[in-house]
């Protein structure tokens, strides 16, 4: 049976790469009938966040990625799912590395490392560990151990490392990859520090293997680490998991890898939630980050793309992530929300920007909900509402060039015209067909007819040229502040 994972460490909140090796494993898990695990990789108590794990989880939860077993969900015959609760399991396995002289107690100094380094770099090799007990028999190497024991220099373990062996994979993605054990970084790597912690590249493998993990799918910040981990499935002689390195991410407005720090750019799932984009989209978008079906369609659900899913498709070559696209494939999806579900979404943004609260009356609300309607088929995503309905709530200035404009006699001929005619509407006059009406005595009135007619008009009220029907506009805008508007245009 297929079983992948998704492993973060819970260092910070979800981010966008994270999430796409999450949303691969996941999609890889359903598409095979297999299961989806996730794992939480917290030995690095110096990196982890308050609240690294929960948001985590949270925000797969709200991805959609229901996964199979985590530390909530525990299967009985792999729990633990922290790494921090399996620190005994590590420990075995270390021993047994040490029984079978596969590993050794190092008990080189920082001094003594730092000397290394450089007498490595200086003769044009990559920083590496050289086994430190060359050459000496069993028995010499326990009496410098011991020696050293006794003048409580502190040690780590550290495998050991072939140099002349090869390291290769498939790599699901990548095609073939493979390191000489002599060019490996840090060769005879440590395992176990000096503290009694287990290191990344050991754990991740005992891990996999305790939890019958077939498939490795993730970024290709760990193609340095598989020669390692396949080190350790060597000693073991266990079988490898087939590998996959998923491709870097590239910011389609820069060409450079994407930086946390990128800015117009939104990376963690948690930004998409509190900006109003929709799941299903975000889903759709991190899908097409270094995989697609084939043809040009880009829009899919869910349930098609785990149809689709071919790991076979996944591309070698960088994913660019393109804000616009984002925004784009959102407002697909905005777009097929029913107006009820567009309300929703909108009106905690409406909410959020002072313009509603549970004090407002009925009525207003109502204005509020049919205001936010006239922007279903513009909106991109959530927080936009706030913005595009601007004109509803805030004085706006007009800009010098419509300022101008409506400063012309043929403009303010219009808009005093206009502004007679609305003063004498009662409340219950002041309805779209009314203002129709109105627009089309000021035409007869003063024989204007077309943009001379509605331009001033639109300027006047909505202080923008363009914007939703000026009848509709007027209506919601309400009858004092459309005159107010009028006024403060008149000379
Ligand atoms: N915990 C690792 C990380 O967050 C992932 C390890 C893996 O997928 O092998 O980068």
């Amino acid at each position: 049976k297929i079983r992948v994972r998704y492993a973060p460490s819970p260092t910070g909140l979800l981010h966008i790469g994270n999430a796409r090796t999450a949303l691969f494993n996941y999609l890889f898990a359903r598409h095979y009938g297999g299961d989806f695990v996730i794992r939480i990789e917290d030995t690095d108590k110096a990196r982890e966040v308050e609240g690294g794990e929960a948001s985590q989880l949270k925000n797969c939860a709200w991805l959609g990625l229901d996964w199979d077993e985590s530390p909530q969900e525990p299967n009985i015959i792999y729990a633990p799912y922290r790494q921090s609760e399996r620190l005994p399991i590590y420990k075995k396995y270390v021993q047994e590395l040490l029984d079978k002289g596969l590993a050794y107690k190092s008990y080189m100094t920082e001094e003594e490392l730092h000397v290394e380094k450089e007498v490595q770099a200086a003769a044009g090799h990559l920083p590496r560990h050289v086994y430190e007990y060359e050459g000496m028999s069993e028995e010499e190497i326990r009496k410098v151990q011991s020696e050293k024991e006794k003048a409580g220099i502190p040690s780590c373990v550290r495998i050991r490392e072939h140099k002349d062996h090869i390291y290769e994979w498939d790599d699901m993605v990548k095609g073939k990859i493979s390191f000489l054990g002599k060019n490996m970084y840090s060769a005879d790597w440590v395992i176990e520090k000096a503290d009694g912690y287990p290191t990344y590249n050991f754990c991740v493998v005992i891990d996999d293997h305790l939890m019958d993990i077939t498939h490795i799918l993730r970024g290709d910040d760990h193609v340095n680490n598989t020669p390692k981990q396949l080190m350790v499935y060597e000693a073991f002689g266990w079988d490898v998991p087939k590998m996959g390195h998923m491709p870097l991410i590239m910011n389609a407005a820069t060409g450079k890898k994407l930086s946390k720090r990128d800015k117009n750019t939104l990376q963690f799932i948690e930004d998409y939630r509190s900006k109003g984009f929709l799941k299903e989209a975000v889903f759709n978008f991190i899908s097409m980050l270094g995989w697609n079906p084939g043809g040009n369609e880009e829009l899919f659900t869910r349930e098609e793309l785990i149809k689709l899913f071919d790991e076979k498709r996944m591309s070698s070559a960088p994913a660019a992530f393109d804000q616009n696209k984002l925004n784009w494939i959102n407002s697909q999806y905005v777009k097929k929300l029913s107006e009820q579900e567009f309300i929703d979404l909108c009106l905690p943004f409406m909410e959020r920007a002072g313009r509603l609260s549970s004090e407002t009356s009925e009525s207003e609300r109502a204005r509020i909900e049919k205001i936010i309607a006239l922007f279903h088929q513009q909106l991109q995503y959530g927080e936009q509402i706030i913005e595009l309905t601007n004109i509803f709530f805030e004085q706006i200035d007009l800009s010098e060039k419509n300022k101008k404009f409506v400063e012309t006699s043929d403009a303010q001929q219009v808009i005093k015209c206009f502004r007679d005619k609305l003063a004498q509407l009662t409340e219950s006059e002041f309805i779209e067909e009314k203002i129709v009406q109105l627009i089309k005595e000021v035409s007869k009135a003063l024989n204007i007819n077309g943009k001379n007619l509605w331009m001033p008009l639109r300027i006047a009220l909505s202080r923008e040229e363009h914007g939703p029907e000026l009848d509709r506009f007027t209506v919601l805008l309400g009858l004092k502040p459309a005159l107010e508007r009028l006024d403060q245009t008149i000379l």
